[in-house]
Formats: structure tokens, C-alpha cells, sequence
């Protein structure tokens, strides 16, 4: 058999040290996990069990650019930590969760926040908002193996220079463990999903221009340009 045409290339993270690359199956991002930034969305954090959504395995780059997106005037950061996991399954436990992390990227979970506020205003899907092209920038992968399980530590994001983001990796509402093994009730997960694991408070509107450095201890960081 033969395809009707070329399939497309299979999307894949570089990792820090390696000639292999990782490839991506899925893209799943929590949604609310620091409880600063439910606030600054008009949230109560302490009610809500988890929620994900996804973006597309496509969406990802790593050239150091953020090409701004069409259809929107608010394009949000939102700097996150991102597991990607070498193994999956179903029911999970959350003790044997990080068994199947292969290691972590810094991420921008960007969002027309526009587009999402509209469909979450009118009860439609995400996906406008969230899973459009390019929108998620990210770091080469670095391994547990070298740099350890991450679960505590500075997160934040600078914009020209400027802080816009700061917390701490421990402010998460959902640990990294508890993410997967809900998650994992849900969908059975694989080798190559990468977890977006949720932004700290301070999301703003980027412009075509601005640089923006994501960091996260423990890890190299992200350098992104607005195009
Ligand atoms: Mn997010």
C-alpha cells in the first residue's frame, strides 16, 4: 500500500545531549493548576478537580521564534514546565507516575486569548484559543536521568527584560504525579506525550518584537522572539 500523499513529518523535540530526538504523540495541557492564576482568570481554585485540554503535536517549535498568529489581537504567554513521558498506560497510580517520565522542557502554552474567551463565553471547544499553529515554543528535552525530577523550584518569565511571570514549580495545585495519574483515567497515555503542567499568574498580550525568556530551575532556558 501507499499513501494518496506524503504524510506529514513526525513531529519531535530535540534532547540536550543526544543525537536521537523525541518523538511526539500527544499534547496535553492542564488548565488552572497554579492557584494565583485561576484567580487572575476569575476562578475559584479550590473547587475545581483538574481539566485538560490539547494541543496539536504540529504545533510545537523550536527555532527561538513565535511567528504571530493570525485571527487574533490578544495573543497570551503562558510560561509552563512541560513532562514528557517515555511510557504510559492506563489508571496509573501517582507513586509509580514518574516512572514514565522521561524528562522536561521549558514551554509557552500560547493563547489567542480573544478566540477562547469567546468560545468559553458561548460553551465551545478550546481549540481556536489554544491549538493553532505554533503555539507552543518549547526548549530541546532534558532528561531525569540528568537533571533530576523536578517538583519544586523558580518558574518565570521575562519580557524584554522585564519579569512578568515568578513562582515556584511547588505552587502547583496538581503535582507532575497526580497530573499523570489523572490523566491517565482518561486516556490511555503513551510514549511521546508531552503535559503542558499549567502557568503561574502574570499572563499578558505579547507584541511582534518582544523577546521572552522562560525559566525554570534545573532546567536551560527558553528564548523566544515574537516575528
Ligand atoms: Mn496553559
Amino acid at each position: 500500500m501507499t499513501y494518496l500523499f506524503d504524510p506529514p513529518p513526525q513531529a519531535a523535540l530535540p534532547i540536550y545531549g543526544s543525537d536521537s530526538t523525541f518523538p511526539v504523540h500527544r499534547i496535553y495541557c492542564v488548565g488552572r493548576n497554579y492557584a494565583a492564576h485561576a484567580r487572575e482568570m476569575g476562578h475559584d481554585p479550590d473547587r475545581e478537580p483538574p481539566f485538560f485540554f490539547q494541543k496539536n503535536p504540529d504545533n510545537l517549535i523550536t527555532d527561538g521564534t513565535f511567528p504571530y498568529p493570525m485571527a487574533s489581537e490578544d495573543v497570551h504567554w503562558e510560561l509552563e514546565m512541560v513532562a514528557a513521558l517515555k511510557s504510559g498506560g492506563t489508571n496509573i497510580p501517582a507513586e509509580e507516575a514518574l516512572d514514565h517520565v522521561y524528562g522536561y522542557t521549558v514551554g509557552l502554552d500560547m493563547t489567542r486569548r480573544d478566540l477562547q474567551g469567546t468560545a468559553k463565553q458561548m460553551g465551545r471547544p478550546w481549540e481556536v484559543g489554544k491549538a493553532f499553529e505554533n503555539s507552543a515554543p518549547c526548549t530541546p528535552i532534558s532528561s531525569a536521568a540528568q537533571v533530576g525530577h523536578l517538583d519544586s523550584g523558580a518558574i518565570w518569565l521575562e519580557v524584554n527584560g522585564e519579569r512578568r511571570q515568578d513562582s515556584d514549580l511547588d505552587k502547583m495545585i496538581w503535582s507532575i504525579p497526580e497530573q499523570i495519574a489523572y490523566l491517565s483515567g482518561l486516556f490511555e497515555l503513551r510514549a511521546g506525550d508531552l503535559i503542558f503542567t499549567g502557568t503561574p499568574e502574570g499572563v499578558s498580550a505579547c507584541r511582534r518584537g518582544d523577546v521572552m525568556v522562560g525559566h525554570v530551575d534545573g532546567l536551560p532556558e527558553l528564548v523566544v522572539k515574537v516575528i
